[in-house]
Formats: C-alpha cells, structure tokens, sequence
C-alpha cells in the first residue's frame, strides 16, 4: 500500500485551513460572509484597524480563500467558495455554539456609522460620476 497520494493530498487539504485558522481570519470570513465587503466595511464591523485587517485580508487572498474586485477607489472582498461558511458552521458545532449563533453574525449588515458604498448605496453612483 502507498501512502504517498494520502501525503499529498491531506497537505492540499490542510492548506487552507491553515490559512483560515485564527479567530482573526475566521470573524473576516463571517463578516464578509455571502456578500462582498470593503476594508472600511470590516474596520466598522469588526472594530479592528484597518492595517491589520488588510494584512489579513491579504493573506486570505494569497491562500485563494478571497477573491478582490476594484470598483472606484473601493476594493471589494468576497469568498471565492462560500460553502466556506458550512465548514465554520460545523466548526463552530463542534465547540458546543448553535448554528443560528454563526448565521446571526454571516455579512448582510448595514452599519449607519460606515461609509461603504454597500452602507450608504447611494455612494456607487456619487463615485461613478
Ligand atoms: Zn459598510
């Protein structure tokens, strides 16, 4: 018997979930959720600064877990998987929190303090003119 298929293909496995593996990572993810967030939508949501959320969001985005898209002077984060999601569901079951405690925090929040076109719409078309 070969082990060598196991070898390689648990370390294509564990890849990303390393990359996703600190509570930093994981409350982007969550914020982000479903939709597409901006770095000032994340400041607001997750009250973290802006640098070192965009350090993170980098990494995510090395590891192919986030995918960018430019619209004026916004870039938009998105999840280029969102089944990502159910993996921190099950996640979150296995440490004893409900499911409706994840889905509660999953993105579709707007923050009357942020100033992100997804916010404030009407910033989309202010910016495109
Ligand atoms: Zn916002």
């Amino acid at each position: 018997m070969k082990k060598q298929p196991f070898t390689q293909i648990s370390k294509q496995i564990a890849a990303p979930l390393a990359a996703i593996a600190s509570p930093q990572r994981i409350a982007i993810l969550l914020a982000i959720g479903k939709g597409e967030a901006c770095v000032c939508h994340l400041e607001t949501a997750l009250g973290l600064r802006q640098a070192y959320i965009s350090q993170h969001l980098m990494a995510l985005r090395k590891a192919d877990i986030l995918q960018d898209r430019r619209e004026g002077r916004y870039v938009f984060y998105k999840l280029k998987n969102a089944s990502l999601l159910d993996l921190l569901t099950v996640s979150a079951t296995l440490s004893g929190l409900s499911a409706e405690s994840v889905s509660a925090l999953v993105n579709t929040q707007i923050y009357p303090s942020c100033e992100c076109p997804h916010c404030v719409p009407a910033l989309i078309s202010v910016s495109s003119l």
